[in-house]
C-alpha cells in the first residue's frame, strides 16, 4: 500500500510575509493528514520554510537543482546546499522549465542523479503538450523523459524517486486530465519502472499535476495509480491545499 503524497510546487510566488501566514495556515491543518505532504519553496525562501517547518509533518522541497556539484556554475544551486537547508525533495524537469530553459531529457536525468547523491528524492516531472496528445505521442513522449531518467539510476535508486505526470496542457489552465486519461498514463509509468525495478515500482509515488483543485482531488487520487498530486495554484491558499492533503 503506497502512502499518498501532496506536493506544492509555490513556483516564483511568495514573500516573507507571505510565506509565514501560509506555512502556519497549512501546518495548523495538517494535523490528522493520512497523507504525506511537502511544499516546494523559491530557493531564497529555503531558509525560512525550513524553520517555519522544523519538527512538523509538512516537508521541504526545492523547485529545481543542478545536475552539477560544485564550482563556476553562476545562479546555481547544487543539492548539497538544498541538503543543507533540510530539503527533502527537489523537482526535475518541471514542463516550465523544460519549455523556458530548454532543458532535456538528458539534464533532467542528470538533475536527478544529483539530487539522489545528495540524499534528496527528485520529483521527476513528465508530460506531453496539447500538440503530442492530439498526435497520439502521449505515451512515446512520457516514456521517453522517464527512459532518460532510468537509463542514469542504478536498480535501487528507483525506490527513492518520486514521478509526477503533469500534462503540459493541463498546467494552470483549469483543464484538467480526466481520471481515467491520467489513470491510463499512470499505469503505463508504472509498467515502465518495473522494467527497470519490478518490486521498487509498486512503491513509487506517481503523483498528477495540472489543474488539481479541492473539486477534483478526490476523484483523481482515487485511481489505483494515482498516488498524490502536485500542486500549483491551489498550492498558495492554505484551505485549498488542506482540502487536498485531506482528500488523499
Ligand atoms: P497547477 O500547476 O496546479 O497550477 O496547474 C501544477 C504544476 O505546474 O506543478
Amino acid at each position: 500500500m503506497r502512502r499518498k503524497l501532496v506536493v506544492g510546487n509555490w513556483k516564483m510566488n511568495g514573500s516573507l510575509a507571505g510565506n509565514e501566514a501560509l506555512l502556519s495556515g497549512i501546518a495548523a491543518g495538517t494535523g490528522a493528514a493520512g497523507a504525506d505532504c511537502a511544499v516546494c519553496a523559491p530557493a531564497p525562501y529555503l531558509a525560512q520554510c525550513q524553520v517555519a517547518l522544523s519538527g512538523g509533518a509538512v516537508g521541504l522541497g526545492a523547485q529545481d537543482v543542478s545536475a552539477q556539484a560544485a564550482g563556476a556554475f553562476t545562479g546555481e544551486v547544487s543539492a548539497a546546499m538544498l541538503a543543507e537547508f533540510g530539503c527533502r525533495y527537489a523537482i526535475v524537469g518541471h514542463s516550465e522549465r523544460r519549455a523556458m530553459h530548454a532543458e532535456s531529457n538528458e539534464l533532467v536525468a542528470n538533475k536527478a542523479v544529483a539530487a539522489l547523491a545528495a540524499g534528496i528524492t527528485p520529483i521527476v516531472c513528465v508530460g506531453e503538450t496539447l500538440a503530442q496528445r492530439e498526435a497520439g505521442q502521449t505515451q512515446q513522449v512520457v516514456s521517453a523523459q522517464l527512459d532518460a531518467v532510468l537509463a542514469l539510476l542504478g536498480e535501487g535508486d528507483v525506490a527513492h524517486i518520486v514521478v509526477a505526470y503533469e500534462p503540459v496542457w493541463a498546467i494552470g489552465t483549469g483543464k484538467t486530465a480526466t481520471p481515467e486519461m491520467a489513470q491510463e498514463v499512470h499505469a503505463q509509468l508504472r509498467a515502465q519502472l518495473k522494467q527497470t525495478n519490478a518490486v521498487a515500482a509498486d512503491t513509487v509515488q506517481i503523483l498528477y499535476g495540472g489543474s488539481m483543485k479541492p473539486e477534483n482531488a478526490k476523484e483523481l487520487m482515487a485511481q489505483p495509480d494515482i498516488d498524490g498530486g502536485l500542486i500549483g495554484g491551489a498550492a498558495l491558499k492554505a484551505a485549498d491545499f488542506l482540502a487536498i492533503i485531506h482528500a488523499a
